[in-house]
């Protein structure tokens, strides 16, 4: 366990999480922030700098979590220091329309070339929203089909076999949700093409819509199969349905601009979330000018936030996507996560623990299972309990992964070679101390 110098104003975890549950439910705001599916009380955090959290007990984690994916610079990178100071002694939020919003949506606009117009939003889930509405607005239909495992967001229709956080908690479907609500939602298995064909044949007048993550990354990573992005489109093209990419994840993390670029694959609509505020609460959907066009003031589908490009979050944004525009450190970041996951195999190889590492760029998951991860069914079919044990072991000697055996986990520009060895060997004694648990049991 690494230990601070500055030892004084040490708190427990364990008092803290205590208190936050008297008056904050479930002590989070968060489901998965709760530890519930790993055990153990969360870690509360102090600071971070890099890719380094600083907790409320003293200790010194690697950070794999990120921020879910938002923090593809690190915490609190020098780069957004300044106009964020700046911008907040401008003021906080106005709610009349600034420069700034209009300079974020041009850089979306220029890095994602389907993207002819944007709105920007307050969260991810709110970019979803806004893009199946107008999705729904301009086809006049009212049905969509989403991926087994795929996260969208906690809109109700489309809380329906959604990964993470409720499959971790066990909730696939959650209570308060009327049937009515997601009689419209159609699942179908990731990267199963020819099920999806058969979903889409048996509704085809009545599908909106069809919300895909280009490279899942909330039943753990999972990675689009050759063909299966493609086929979607052309299935969509056949029948008159629009096919939204959620990007809330891969925007801006596997190249700069979005995965359909990485993939040439071309939706008609595209959410973005996590890394397009530079860890500030934002979000953005946007596409094609004539679908774009039924938004309000110009359409009739309403969609509207009092915090919606907000000045502050905008500038975080700008600053962010500058600097990965400037530095384009994606090969540099994809070349630490081939190292780091090359680490683990090996180590789970020498100590007998079959693993599936799924990666791609600096995302990546480590899987304790035999088979191959290509869809929920094989997500899940990990071996839970061994997760729990390595992600606890990986805690105690200062590494921390995001708390559930279905998250991606996610490499910034704060983590270093000696970040990934530190980790690697993290890694190796955590499985080992787990086998000779075993065996002294
Ligand atoms: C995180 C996420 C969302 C939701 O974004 P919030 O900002 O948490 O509302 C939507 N889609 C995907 C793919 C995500 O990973």
């Amino acid at each position: 366990m690494s230990k601070t110098k500055h030892g004084a104003g040490k708190k427990s975890h364990a008092g803290l999480f205590e208190r936050a549950k008297r008056s904050l439910a479930g002590g989070v705001n968060s489901p998965v922030r709760s530890f519930r599916s790993v055990g153990g009380d969360p870690v509360f955090v102090k600071r971070a700098k890099g890719c380094k959290i600083f907790s409320e007990d003293g200790r010194r984690l690697i950070d794999y979590c990120c921020s879910w994916g938002a923090l593809i610079l690190g915490h609190a990178p020098d780069v957004l220091i300044k106009p964020l100071k700046r911008a907040l002694e401008r003021g906080t939020s106005y709610g009349m329309p600034t420069a700034v919003e209009t300079e974020l949506a041009e850089m979306i606009v220029a890095a994602i070339p389907s993207i002819e117009q944007v709105r920007l939003t307050s969260s991810g889930t709110e970019a979803v929203m806004g893009a199946v509405r107008i999705a729904r607005a301009y086809t006049g239909r009212d049905k969509v089909i989403k991926f087994e495992g795929s996260y969208h967001g906690h809109s109700d229709y489309l809380l329906v076999k959604a990964g993470s956080g409720a499959s971790t908690l066990g909730i696939p479907d959650s209570l308060g949700v009327p049937q009515d609500f997601t009689k419209h939602t159609l699942v179908v298995p990731y990267n199963d093409l020819p099920q999806t064909q058969a979903t889409v044949e048996k509704y085809a007048k009545e599908i909106a819509a069809m919300i895909v993550e280009p490279v899942a990354g909330n039943m753990g990573v999972v990675l689009p199969e050759p063909g299966f992005l493609a086929g979607l489109r052309k299935l969509c093209d056949a029948h008159g349905i629009l096919l939204i990419f959620d990007e809330v994840i891969t925007g801006f993390r596997l190249i700069y601009g979005g995965a359909q670029n990485y993939f040439g694959v071309t939706p008609d609509l595209t959410c973005l979330g996590k890394i397009i505020g530079g860890g500030m609460p934002m979000g953005a959907f946007g596409g094609r000018r004539d679908v774009m066009a039924m938004l309000a003031p110009l359409g009739g589908a309403y969609q509207a936030g009092t915090l919606s490009g907000n000045p502050v979050a905008v500038t975080a944004g700008i600053a962010a996507l500058k600097c990965l525009a400037r530095t384009r450190p994606y090969a540099k970041l994809a070349r630490l996560a081939q190292e780091l996951c090359a680490g683990f195999k090996q180590a789970a190889e020498a100590s007998g623990t079959p693993v599936e590492i799924n990666s791609i760029g600096s995302m990546f998951t480590v899987f304790f299972t035999e088979r191959k991860v290509i869809d929920f069914k094989t997500a899940a079919a990990q071996n839970g309990a061994l997760f729990r044990d390595v992600y606890h072991g990986l805690l105690e000697r200062g590494v921390y992964f995001p708390p559930s055996p279905f998250e991606a986990n996610f490499i910034s520009t704060g983590h270093t070679k000696k970040d990934i060895r530190d980790t690697v060997r993290a890694f190796g004694a955590a499985i080992k101390g787990r086998c000779q648990t075993q065996v002294a049991f």
